[in-house]
């Protein structure tokens, strides 16, 4: 090991300063790579897997921070996925508030970990504070609610799924899942949500040994929300089939198309039959800061449980998400205590270990950067780049709405917008890939069998020009991709 790179930080002057060092020669590298305002550099696949593959894996000796330090800014930083360009637009993928970058280097200077107290006490009082808050700012009652922070919302909406699970076993047959394991009427359990609700669910009923049959798509309407009737005669008929619907999930923010579930017609069809109601708000939930459009938020605290992702419209790093849930015993689903971990002792002594909450173990900090990014910015700069994210949509969407050259089928309640060059799919397909070499990232997809283009606009620095004018350089691509 050379003597210039510390192993570890300390108290030492010596070493601050070197640290402090490496940690500007890392900037400097990182800055250098911001060489124009494309999102990517358009190289091809083949060619940059054989770069990578010369980067070589385990030396037999170090070859020390510099060193490393330019081969990745030679070979790596170059193709890294711009996420801060306005021409980076094709998933709920953002780029990243700069204070909460800082709050990364905070998190990974000290490391301190979530799973019990001794191992982050201010960590635990922060998250644990933070998740307060967060149940008061979407309607519920932080005394009696709960949450835990998770990886991301694929995370938090299956533990959702499995308080849903252990919540009904035990309501409508008395069974207890997390001693006995699965109950004998297991295989007829449903679980409702809509036909284009995140895959996430399909996943967590696979993982719950239920497999994607028992997820039942309800088709959505022409703005693209949950049925009610289609859903109202899909339990009738399943209840009549001896199947028990648990659990059903309202999406606040399609992922495609962005459209909010109607969580109160769902909410009284939830109580009729006995299920639970959780809201994946995974997209939507940065909402709730607009000034202007929380309102298409307020039924998300009929939900039993919230999904809220703060690497989407947040523009939080990667990864930090949580999981509400509105009666706090239901997230108990996880509570387990280890002679090692988390004694009872402790905990009827104040030390809160947060492991009991979680399907994690060792977990992040997260919560630390929800809040500096909630405290430096207050509701009022949230609210402005929220309300920007969305007008932006509307305004793209008038925009080729009243251009022929375009098809676009649903008005947009949140940041994203599915369109099409009224052209055939293989012209729309060209187009993206021509975008993509010359550094313009943008979305596609399928609707009604016809392939589709998406933007999903969370960047706050993109104004109506740069739209205007990457839908006349669509249009040109269109025309180039036909011939
Ligand atoms: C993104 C998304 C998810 C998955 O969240 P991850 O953080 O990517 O795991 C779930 N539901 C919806 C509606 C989403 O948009």
């Amino acid at each position: 090991m050379s003597a210039t790179d510390p192993v570890l930080l300390s108290e030492s002057k010596e070493i601050q300063d070197r640290f402090s060092e490496m940690i500007a020669e890392t900037l400097s590298s990182v800055f250098r790579s911001y060489s124009d305002d494309s999102a990517f550099s358009g190289i091809d696949p083949y060619e940059l897997r054989d770069k990578v593959g010369e980067l070589g894996f385990l030396p037999e000796n170090g070859r020390g921070f510099e060193q490393v330090l330019k081969d990745t800014e030679k070979v790596i930083l170059p193709h890294m996925l711009r996420t801060w360009s306005t021409k980076y637009m094709p998933h709920l993928h953002s780029p990243v508030l700069t204070e909460t970058i800082c709050s990364e280097l905070i998190i990974s200077c000290f490391n301190d970990s979530m799973d019990s107290w001794d191992q982050g006490p201010a960590a635990t009082e922060l998250e644990v504070s933070m998740i307060r808050g967060l149940a008061g700012l979407f309607g519920y009652v932080p005394d009696t609610s709960d949450g835990c922070f998770t990886s991301g919302g694929s995370q938090s909406n299956i533990s959702a799924i499995i308080a849903a699970r252990d919540w009904y076993c035990m309501e409508r047959f008395g069974w207890d899942v997390k001693m006995n394991g699965l109950p004998p009427e297991y295989g007829k359990l449903r679980v409702y949500t809509s036909e284009i609700s995140h895959f996430s669910m399909d996943k967590a009923s696979h993982i719950l040994g239920m497999g994607y049959s028992a997820v039942r798509k309800i088709p959505v309407d022409s703005k693209c929300r949950i049925d009610l009737k289609e859903f109202e005669r899909m339990l009738k008929e399943d209840v009549d089939a001896g199947l028990y619907p648990y659990c059903a999930v309202a999406t606040f923010g399609t992922t495609d198309f962005g459209s909010i579930d109607d969580a109160k017609g769902m909410r009284e069809l939830c109580d009729r039959y006995g299920m639970h109601l959780h809201g994946d708000a995974a997209y939507g939930s940065g909402l709730i800061m607009s000034r202007r459009y929380r309102d298409r938020l307020s039924a998300i605290s009929l939900c039993d449980s919230i999904t809220i992702d703060f690497h989407k419209m947040f523009l939080l790093p990667i990864s930090c998400s949580a999981i509400l849930m509105k009666d706090g015993e239901r997230l108990k689903c996880f509570e387990l205590h280890a002679d090692y971990l988390n004694r009872e002792e402790d905990e009827e002594d104040g030390y809160i270990n947060l492991v009991g909450k979680s399907m994690q173990t060792t977990r992040r900090f997260d919560a630390l950067k929800v809040f500096m990014a909630f405290q430096t910015r207050g509701v009022e700069g949230f609210s402005r780049i929220i309300d920007t994210a969305v007008g932006n949509a509307s305004y793209f969407f008038d925009r080729i709405s009243s251009d022929d050259a375009f098809i676009a089928p649903v008005e947009p309640e949140l940041s994203s917008v599915v369109f099409a060059l009224d052209m055939g799919d293989d012209v729309n397909k060209r187009v993206r890939r021509m975008l993509l070499s010359e550094g313009t990232v943008i979305g596609q997809t399928v609707k009604d069998g016809r392939v589709m283009l998406k933007f999903t606009l969370l960047n706050p620095n993109l104004t109506h020009d740069m739209i205007d004018s990457i839908i006349a350089r669509i249009k040109e691509l269109g025309v180039q991709a036909r011939c």
